[in-house]
């Protein structure tokens, strides 16, 4: 399937995912209340308004962690971590001066696919993004660091982490793919508090990118058409150094961006730090404008396909109605305030 839509007086009507067939319409959501789908977020930021949590509360929080610094001994053995020394300005010097480490990567304890099927080899790793659990002055034990209030040098080391497992993963041979996933929240199915992501090997190509790289053979210039549409449609977010990033109209949520490297058809291991930096840089602004929100993302990469993430927000209700999405008529004022925020022009 190539790229299906239609444009009247310079707005999109509707368009069809080109993988998945989705089709979503463009319809007006300015005027709808979010506070029944962001029930749970809107709780926390009135939990805190009205005074936050006890002190012991916090530090229980901490202490059940095993995430956390000191409780190393709770998860499979340590495959890499960084130091303080290694992240450039690590903004936790304050909070934790004595953090032994600032990025951690191990094993995840629960393998999103069994190691029997990886030649016996346990495929699924976790990495731990930054020592802290919460962010400053925590009021309530849902003041949780998140992703995107990383700096962007630190959150370029992540990828770099995420990079190596990738190539530690494609060493096995009996791995097809290799995905990274990032939850955020509990209602995008974030299991842990504390802000970590995954990397995931697979036996087989994973399933989405076994759809994406059909279509890619069946368009070879699918991924340039997007980027196009998205021109024309103004929904261009950042756009430089063989990296683009953009409000996606034919998302998998109501809230999609995708950053792609439209010319770049291997791994993420596969960047040089340069090019490393510069998709990691892309990815980290669409998540620092998105802040605590709940949200996935994914790095996709695999065999004729250029290196993409996709990142899917949970804040229009997303209803999926025999087919079809609901997208919001007013994505290129998304795009627009984020373009505002990017260049500094507001906050
Ligand atoms: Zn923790
Ligand atoms: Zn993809």
């Amino acid at each position: 399937m190539s790229l299906a839509y239609q444009i009247r007086d310079g707005h999109l009507l509707w368009i069809r995912n080109p993988f998945t067939g989705v089709t979503s319409y463009a319809v007006e959501l300015r005027a709808k209340s979010f506070a029944y789908t962001l029930r749970q977020h809107h709780h926390r930021t009135e939990h805190a308004a009205q005074g936050g949590d006890d002190p012991r509360r916090l530090q229980i929080a901490l202490e059940e962690c095993p995430f956390c610094p000191g409780h190393e001994d709770r998860s499979p053995a340590e495959i890499l971590r960084l130091s303080p020394a290694e992240v450039a300005q690590w903004q936790g010097t304050q909070m934790l001066p004595d953090a032994p480490w600032v990025v951690r990567a191990f094993n995840n304890l629960f393998p999103r696919i069994p190691g029997e099927l990886t030649a016996g080899r346990n495929e699924s790793y976790v990495i731990v993004e930054d020592a802290r659990h919460f962010l400053d002055n925590p009021r309530s034990v849902h003041d949780l660091l998140y992703t995107g209030a990383l700096g962007e040098a630190h959150f370029a080391a992540v990828v770099g982490v995420a990079a190596r497992l990738v190539e530690r993963a494609m060493s096995n041979p009996a791995v097809g793919s290799v995905v990274v996933r990032k939850n955020q929240g509990p209602e995008s199915g974030a299991s842990q508090p504390h802000v970590h992501q995954q990397v995931i090997g697979s036996p087989s190509i994973l399933p989405a990118l076994e759809i994406e790289m059909r279509a890619q053979r069946e368009h070879p210039n699918l991924w340039n058409e997007m980027v196009e549409l998205a021109r024309e449609l103004k929904l261009i977010v950042e756009e430089g150094d063989g990296v683009v990033s953009y409000v996606n109209p034919a998302g998998t949520f109501p809230q999609s961006y995708d950053v792609v490297a439209p010319g770049f058809f291997g791994a993420l291991s596969d960047l040089t730090s340069e090019q490393l930096r510069t998709f990691a840089g892309a990815l980290h602004r669409v998540l620092s404008f998105l802040g605590p929100l709940p949200l996935d993302y994914e790095i996709h990469q695999g065999e004729g396909l250029p290196l993409h993430a996709h990142i899917n927000v949970r804040l229009f209700p997303y209803s999926n109605v025999a087919g079809t999405l609901n997208i919001p008529r007013h994505l290129p004022e998304i795009a627009a305030r984020i373009r505002r925020q990017i260049n500094g022009e507001d906050k």
